[in-house]
């Protein structure tokens, strides 16, 4: 293989955003080439809880996600792999009078970008969701919203991307990026060196090091979501659920083999070694959280649990948008915990900002360079 080779577009990073990325450019006849350090989706995209949900969705977010929502829909279709997905329904619950007021303002905007909130009241709330055992207001319901399997999505956008002609390269992290005049200049650890037209910027957790390399600088924490699992038990959960607890949510969904997916506590991440640890105490209090929340669930065992590593913006919004500095870069980073979902809407927007050079979704509010005062740019259509 040559030490070199030229592309339309380089996306450095195979997690979801990279990938679905890669297979929307390349269905629109883009050469393209995905760099990703270790295998496609071992980082974020690969060990999350696999929630597909709009419902509490920051309005800014909710054009993205309901586009995305319809890609998942007809994922089979697209990539010919089903991924487990299952629309089983999302509910938020709500404990104090103040949250249930929130639900209902809510679900009254999202009414406005299509999405079919159903609000419920105690009792409704207790019939519907009668393996819930701790105190419930009421509720907020949005019965299309579902879960997908995390371990299987992003290699088989891979594997999709590539029967469409993209050249996946996987362990192998990416050494130094520029920019010569003319195109990108990705230098990498063992595929040489890769000359791009367009840059994606997919790079999760370390999008913000990866810009720098370009002379951007983007202000980007880094946080930890920790998971826990339980044995298998026949099937009760019936739909994902968040519930509230001293003003952090709690979520559980039942996968269809039975076990038990539940988060609340941190891990934690380290952006040099690459990996997130799970903190041991926060598996022992969500595990009482899930019992008490869950109360069927007492005499349980718990399997195993593991946290990830994922790139957290001030607002929770991701830096989505074309660079000011390079025109042909575009970031997709910074999706702050809630990503895995938009993943097939971050594809679709980044390819028809590299193709069409505007999107019709609107991002403004994910505009990269938000946080400068004064700064403001517009990719929509
Ligand atoms: C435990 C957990 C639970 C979550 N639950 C949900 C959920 O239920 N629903 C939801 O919507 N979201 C959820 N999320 C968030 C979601 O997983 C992320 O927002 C999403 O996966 C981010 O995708 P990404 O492609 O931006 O990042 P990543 O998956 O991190 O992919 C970025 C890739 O870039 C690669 N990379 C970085 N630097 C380089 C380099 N220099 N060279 C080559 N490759 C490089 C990395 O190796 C990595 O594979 C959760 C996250 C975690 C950790």
């Amino acid at each position: 293989m040559s030490n070199r080779s030229d592309w339309d577009v380089v996306v450095i990073g195979g997690g979801i955003a990279g990938l679905c990325s890669a297979y929307y450019l390349a269905l629109r006849g883009k050469r393209v080439a995905v760099i990703e350090a270790g295998a496609v989706g071992a980082q974020a995209s690969g060990v999350n809880f696999g929630g597909l949900r709009t419902n509490g969705r920051a309005e800014a977010e909710l054009p993205l996600s309901v586009r995305a929502r319809s890609e998942w829909r007809k994922i089979e279709a697209l990539i010919g792999e089903r991924c487990d997905v299952e629309f089983t329904g999302h509910v938020e619950i709500a404990d104090r009078p103040d949250h249930m007021a929130s639900l209902e303002t809510w679900a009254k905007m999202a009414e406005g970008y299509g999405v079919k909130p159903l609000l419920l009241s105690a009792a409704a709330t207790k019939r519907r969701f009668p393996w819930i055992g701790s105190e419930v207001l009421g509720g907020c319901f949005v019965a299309d919203d579902g879960a997908a399997n995390p371990r299987l999505v992003a290699p088989n956008f891979a594997l999709a991307a590539r029967t469409l002609g993209a050249r996946i390269c996987e362990f192998n992290p990416v050494r130094t990026v520029s920019h010569d005049g003319e195109h990108f200049i990705v230098e990498t650890e063992n595929s040489g060196v890769l000359r791009g037209i367009n840059l994606v910027n997919a790079s999760g957790a370390w999008g913000g090091r990866l810009a720098a390399q370009l002379g951007e600088t983007f202000p980007l924490d880094v946080m930890a979501p920790q998971m826990v699992v339980s044995e298998p038990f026949p099937l009760t959960v019936t739909s994902t659920v968040d519930y509230p607890v001293n003003g952090r949510f709690f979520y559980a969904r039942q996968i269809d083999r039975g076990n038990l997916l539940f988060g609340r506590g941190p891990g934690r991440a380290d952006l040099d070694s690459r990996r997130a640890q799970y903190v041991p105490q926060n598996a022992f209090d969500a595990a009482r959280i899930a019992m008490d929340v869950l109360p069927f669930l007492r005499g349980r065992s718990f399997i195993r649990t593991w946290s990830g590593v994922e790139g957290k913006t001030a607002d929770s919004l991701p830096f989505l948008g074309r660079s000011r500095s390079h025109p042909g870069l575009i970031h997709a980073f910074g999706f702050s915990g809630h990503g895995f979902q938009l993943g097939p809407g971050v594809g679709l927007v980044v390819a028809e900002l590299i193709v069409d050079g505007k999107t019709a979704t609107q991002i403004d509010a994910c505009n990269p360079y938000r946080f400068e005062k004064g700064q403001e740019s517009s990719d929509a259509a």
